[in-house]
């Protein structure tokens, strides 16, 4: 394998020896996230029709809707996280996973491990969260 060092600090790259089980893993993430969506989606309560047509009480309606807000806010988590494991997926298949995508260093290994879908480092989602005032 010839490979070509440009003299720039681009030099670092995430471990090939975690990419495999990492890419694995976020293969196995996707394929439970898309299942979870779809069984919150059938436990919605705004899904069932028959339901919604014949209210019984106040309470009742009261207990779907916030089963429904419930639901919802869980599939939009979801639906966010899903996205971030495609993202992450993506990285793994062009190769710069493991690499923060706003400064461009090597995204800490143990957080990885926890958070294998991050793309952006602790220094940066720190300055992300930071309310600006
Ligand atoms: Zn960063």
């Amino acid at each position: 394998m010839t490979k070509r060092k440009n003299k720039t600090k681009e030099t670092i790259t995430f471990p090939a020896s975690l990419l495999k089980p990492i890419g694995k893993f976020l293969v196995e993430e996707e394929k439970k996230i898309i299942k979870k969506i779809i069984n919150l989606k059938k436990e919605d309560p705004f899904a069932d029709p028959s339901r919604a047509s014949n209210n019984a009480s106040p309470d009742t309606d009261a207990e779907e809707q916030f089963g429904h807000m419930k639901n919802a806010a869980i599939r939009d988590q979801l639906r966010r996280r899903l996205v971030q494991v495609r993202k992450a997926l993506t990285r793994v298949k062009i190769g710069n996973y493991g690499t923060c995508e706003k400064c461009r260093q090597l995204i800490d290994t143990d957080r990885l491990t926890i958070y294998p879908e991050a793309t952006i480092c602790i220094k940066c989602l720190k300055k992300e969260e930071k309310p600006k005032k």
